[in-house]
């Protein structure tokens, strides 16, 4: 992600910053922009002008929710809720107190990954605008014991609609899930990557001509997705899936082998936007530091930054006594993978998306 400055004291701000902490000045995220703007104070109609003079914006009505959002929506426009919040379809109990901290994490990592979508030009409709394409999000909690209906929320993609259990924002019991799955990296944002990979794999390769180049370097995904399943949670992958898969997960099924690259290609882009805005990136050629959007660059030239940053992020780490945050190989077989994503989100962007067929029947976790 890139840096961003105050608009009245040129001090450094961040994207999770409602206001600047040196002059108190009001700041907003707003999407239309990709950048955190700063306001005059809010006037008497609640609204906030610019200090650039480029109109005025309200504040998104989760802002002073649980919710706790930084972005803003213009003057003009009707929504209470922003571009983010607009995707929420159910959204946790507040009434009880430990879902108010749930929800605030897993708003954060939601505008993290609508940032990267809309940074990548991809359609980011919610479903009240689009109702047969569009994508939206339940944050659901497990029934507690004893209270009637089922007892566990799965965490998954079903035709636009992603869940994620609430118990993935509970440090101790998401790190005993990630021993528990024998997963090397498991993160909210990871989850949201992960899932939202599964929507656009609906919206990009599904029912379109893409579907036999997917098949010749993911697998076919025609193959039974519940047995495949079952097979890998009973028998554990392949011992030489590293050759061909980002993760030992991915080696289940084509449609989470495309689901867990995808996840991968967004951490790899997002991680070098930010190495680039702080001058992190080590130089391969002429004009590297601008790295979104990433079209029309080979996604050879970006895996030869990312081997660099990658290198960098976990030898940081490892100085400071921390686990490596990116325990991955990308073995060539993945690199084939994460350039057949990089090309497609490229045509994607900007232009429009094919139809969805009729809502699929199954449900990839
Ligand atoms: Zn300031
Ligand atoms: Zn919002
Ligand atoms: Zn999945």
């Amino acid at each position: 992600m890139r840096n961003f400055l105050c608009g009245n004291c040129g001090r450094r701000v961040f994207f999770e910053n409602s206001r600047c902490l040196s002059c108190q000045s009001e700041l907003g995220f707003v999407p239309a922009d990709l950048a955190i703007v700063t306001f005059q104070p809010v006037a008497a109609d609640r609204s906030l002008p610019r200090v650039d003079g480029k109109g005025s914006h309200r504040r998104c009505a989760n802002h002073t929710t649980a919710g706790g959002c930084n972005w803003m929506i213009p003057v003009e426009r009707p929504d209470p809720f922003c571009r983010s919040c607009r995707l929420n379809h159910i959204i946790p109990d507040l009434s009880v107190i430990r879902n108010q901290q749930a929800w605030l994490k897993l708003e954060a990592a939601k505008r993290r990954l609508v940032y990267n979508l809309i940074s990548l030009g991809l359609p980011v409709a919610s479903k009240q605008e689009d109702p047969a394409c569009g994508l939206a999000f339940d944050f659901l909690e497990d029934t507690p014991p004893g209270a009637p209906g089922d007892d566990h929320v799965l965490t998954g993609h079903v035709a636009g609609l992603i869940t994620i259990n609430l118990n993935e924002t509970d440090d101790p019991k998401r790190e005993a899930a990630r021993q528990e799955m024998g997963e090397m990296y498991r993160t909210v944002l990871g989850h949201f990557r992960h899932e939202v990979g599964h929507y656009y794999w609906d919206r990009l390769v599904r029912d379109t001509p893409r579907i036999e180049s997917f098949r010749k370097v993911f697998g076919d995904e025609r193959m039974n997705y519940a047995s495949a399943l079952a097979s890998h949670y009973a028998q554990g992958p392949p011992p030489d899936w590293q050759l061909r898969h980002v993760s030992a997960y991915a080696a289940c099924h084509p449609w989470e082998d495309w689901a867990e690259t995808w996840a991968h290609y967004l951490h790899i882009i997002d991680t070098l936007d930010t190495a680039a805005a702080e001058g992190l990136i080590v130089q391969e050629g002429p004009d590297q530091t601008v790295i979104l959007p990433p079209h029309g660059r080979p996604f050879s030239e970006i895996a030869i930054q990312w081997r660099n940053v990658r290198l960098l992020l976990n030898g940081l780490n490892r100085s400071m006594g921390l686990p490596d945050p990116y325990p991955f190989f990308l073995a060539e077989a993945v690199i084939g993978k994460l350039t057949l994503i990089h090309d497609w989100v490229a045509e994607a962007a900007g232009k429009v998306m094919p139809q969805a067929a009729p809502l699929p029947t199954k449900q990839s976790a």
